[in-house]
């Protein structure tokens, strides 16, 4: 036991939220992983969500955070989902360098029945619907945009489906999300969740394709599960023995869960990108779209003589004074 932990003293601990790169280069595999803690608590305990649709939105703050801390430029990386289910939509977006704000928005009567019959798994309150994933790089840059069908998918497998179609790169993403009480919590319940993600990076691309394909017509992007490359099948199994509370349990932390898969192949941990819970609402953003409001919009949005802006990802309250506009107007 002494010789594991002065390895895993070699690569250090990243801790709680934050974003650990590794690689496995004998398995020409590269990604990333992740344990939420505070942080994620913090996001939810403000939004008080019912408990089904935390775990859809803490499912999308790890797709988030996985995705959005590997861009090399400073922009933001944005996860939204468009849906026809009870949560019609979840929004998370991350902004460079360390920023993540999230929230759902979620038809109260149609989750009250769908909790009362028990169809609470995160792809039935999602339904049908798209998955867009946003890359933006600010103003003078065109956005690029990766969309995705939801069908009857949790974000997990929409998150495979994305990178084989618009990368192209087979994809293993595993996410894992629950509540814990923490020693010293006082018996308080605390969220968590953990994510890893793992690609298929060979230096011949023709291992990332499936053997055998007839030429030209058809899909000839083969999901994960079918490369069957002998190193990413190695990586494939390796990722199925994660078990779910493994993955979020802080006393496991992700180097030594890297440690545990790929010991045996080596695997190189690179400096963790720390996460925060960080909105970039402000008073001078809101009255900016205030001041594009027609003077009827003015008046519509007073309410007792004040204008009340919520901001949506961190339920923050704004107060306006109507006349501030109108006079403009
Ligand atoms: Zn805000």
């Amino acid at each position: 036991m002494s010789g594991t932990e002065r390895k895993l003293g070699e690569i250090g601990f990243a801790g709680d939220d934050d974003v650990v790169p590794f690689e496995v280069a004998a398995l020409d595999v590269r990604g990333r992983v992740v344990q939420l803690g505070p942080m994620l608590d913090q996001i939810l305990a403000r939004h008080d969500y019912p408990e089904p649709v935390a775990r859809l939105v803490a499912e999308a703050c790890l797709v988030t955070v996985l995705l959005g801390t590997s861009l090399k430029f400073d922009g933001k990386f944005i996860l939204q989902t468009r849906t026809d289910g009870p949560v019609d939509m979840v929004v998370a977006d991350f902004a460079t360098p360390r920023s993540l704000r999230a929230y759902a928005r979620f038809d109260e009567e149609r989750l009250a029945a769908a909790i009362a019959a028990g169809e609470t798994a995160p792809e039935k309150l999602l339904g049908n619907g798209v998955l867009a994933l946003t890359i933006d790089q600010g103003e003078h840059t065109q956005r690029y945009q990766g969309v995705v069908a939801l069908e009857s998918t949790d974000l997990q497998e929409a998150a495979k489906t994305y990178f084989r179609q618009s990368e192209q790169i087979p994809t293993d993403v595993k996410l894992s999300v629950g509540k814990l009480v923490l020693p010293g919590s006082g018996g308080r319940e605390h969220w968590r969740a953990g994510g890893l993600l793992a690609q298929f990076l060979p230096k011949a691309e023709e291992r990332m394709r499936m053997p055998d394909l007839p030429g030209g017509d058809g899909d000839p992007i083969a999901t994960p599960q079918e490369v069957a490359d002998a190193a990413w099948q190695e990586l494939l199994a390796l990722v199925a023995t994660v078990e779910d509370e493994e993955l979020l349990d802080p006393a496991v932390g992700s180097e030594r869960l890297l440690y545990r898969l790929f010991n045996e192949h080596g695997v190189r941990v690179f400096e963790a990108t720390p996460v925060e819970d960080r909105c970039s609402c402000s008073e001078q953003r809101i009255r900016g779209i205030l001041e594009g409001f027609t003077a009827e919009e003015i008046v519509e949005s007073t309410e007792d003589g004040v204008i009340r802006v919520n901001c949506e990802f961190c339920s923050k309250a704004y107060v306006f004074e109507p006349s501030e506009f109108s006079a403009r107007a």
